[in-house]
């Protein structure tokens, strides 16, 4: 064991625990069955460690339970939404903040404010609800990462950077005047959890300042992206994760942020900005769709709970024992010969399925078999990012077939051990040795979006 693998020793104790049912394997095919060889249809009571998802299944502090007590349930003007509102402007610097039930909910709002029919909105790789909302406001999203964000081998230290040359080609296809803003994620979940650096976002602010375009900022992880600035990113060492927040935030014009991922909560979420009209027109489409514009679907007391949760989640201790664990885990497998995608991300593993799975044709879910076998092995839950996630090209009928097709192992903040991530990496290790004896999967049932949620499948010839 090298000393760097304790570095990051957990900076918080363990006063409360959740027991966990153990089950036997034979169980579990049959759990795996009913669920339709679908993770997410799982139950989970049936599931040993929960690795499907960072969103919401994070451990609140003894603080933010503190706060929850205080929550003022007024229908309007809450006590909380405006400790919520401070908060986002002095950590984040957006002067007006709408809250919304997720993340979700602000990008419909986002959407159907900036965009109109035939917009094109560019972005560092899509994510799946985001591009539905881009879509069904009826513009089409155009990814403008770099390349090396597709090559899971590629250990480029920004794989979330921006091309603007890709930028620049796209205007010159459809013109400046069809493309109403650009999408950045920070840390980007769909190329593994992979950083966008300072000085890309800094080139991206000039490029939209001279093309008169909005930057809008999808900040669900802006705090792990702020982090891999500071340890790779020149002229950042001495920087506070909190000053990187800030920065990073104060580049853009306007932010989606699902509360449920960084920010240490359980539900939430809000569409924050610095523009007066944007931010008026976001107050009349709130109230239809999530609540009024002081709550938007968030209790008083959740809202205290992110604004304390916001507070922690730059704090340095923090966030480096959280990229430590999903970076313990990576090295682990890697140690093992497990191919995943590189460099390790800030809240996911990505086993590469294409590599563990070479057998079986992307279009019979190579990624879905493998998180199926993973569940069946040891009880641990992880979701498919491949070609099911993709979805379908709304004009063809055909699948995207993404260069990625990827297992995703995700770590809810605060939540696990590392003896639990020596059991995920062993698991992984025996699953791949069996791995010639894992067969492709087929729909049974296909919804017509975000299929991968609801989708059933059954293997291949049986
Ligand atoms: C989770 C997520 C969203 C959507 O947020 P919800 O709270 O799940 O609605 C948007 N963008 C990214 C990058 C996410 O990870």
């Amino acid at each position: 064991m090298t000393t760097s693998t304790r570095t990051w020793a957990e900076p918080y104790k363990i006063k409360m625990v959740e027991p966990l049912k153990m089950t036997t394997e034979d169980e579990r095919r049959a759990a795996i069955a009913e669920a339709g060889y679908n993770t997410f249809l799982l139950k989970s009571e049936d599931v040993y460690i929960d690795l499907l998802t960072d969103s919401g299944c994070g451990a609140m502090s003894d603080r933010q339970w503190a706060g929850m007590m205080l929550g003022d349930e007024a229908y309007a003007g809450s006590a909380n939404f405006y400790r919520m509102r401070d908060t986002i402007e002095s950590y984040y610097s957006y002067k007006y903040t709408v809250p919304t039930h997720q993340g979700r909910g602000a990008e419909n709002i986002l959407s159907q404010i900036l965009i109109s029919d035939g917009d094109y909105v560019p972005g560092n790789m899509y994510f799946t609800t985001t591009r539905l909302h881009q879509e069904l406001a009826g513009a089409s999203f155009v990814d403008v990462i770099i390349d090396e964000a597709h090559d899971p081998a590629s250990t480029h230290p920004f794989k979330g950077n921006v091309d603007l040359a890709k930028l620049d080609a796209l205007v010159a296809e459809v013109g400046a005047e069809k493309i109403p803003y650009i999408c950045i994620a920070t840390c980007v979940n769909m190329a593994g959890g992979q950083p966008i650096s300072m000085s890309n976002l800094r080139a991206l602010r000039a490029w939209c300042d001279r093309t008169d375009t909005l930057l809008v900022h999808d900040m669900t992880r802006v705090a792990e992206n702020a982090y891999f600035i500071q340890q790779r990113e020149e002229g950042y060492a001495d920087k506070t994760v909190r000053e990187i927040v800030h920065e990073l935030c104060a580049l853009t014009d306007a932010a989606t942020m699902s509360s449920k991922k960084d920010a240490l909560v359980n539900i939430g979420g809000f569409l924050a900005m610095n523009d007066p009209d944007i931010y008026e027109k976001a107050c009349n489409l709130v109230v239809v769709y999530e609540g009024l514009h002081t709550y938007g679907g968030m209790a008083g007391r959740d809202m205290e709970a992110l604004a304390i949760g916001i507070t922690e989640s730059v704090q340095d201790d923090h966030i480096s024992a959280r990229v430590g664990q999903v970076e313990y885990l990576g090295n682990r497998l890697m140690e093992m010969g497990v191919p995943i995608v590189q460099p390790i991300g800030g809240h996911a593993i990505y086993l590469d399925a294409k590599a563990i799975l070479p057998h079986i044709p992307q279009d019979q879910f190579p990624a879905q078999a493998l998180a199926a076998a993973l569940y069946i092995d040891a009880g641990v839950r992880v979701m498919e990012r491949g070609v099911v996630s993709a979805g379908r090209d709304k004009d063809t009928g055909e699948n995207f077939m993404p260069k990625l097709e990827l297992v995703r192992l995700t770590l809810p903040r605060r939540v696990y051990t590392q003896a639990h991530m020596d059991v995920v990496a062993e698991s992984v290790q025996r699953v791949m040795q069996g791995a010639a004896d894992i067969r492709g999967l087929k729909f049974t049932y296909e919804p017509d979006c975000l299929r991968f949620f609801r989708a059933h499948f059954a293997p291949v010839d049986g």
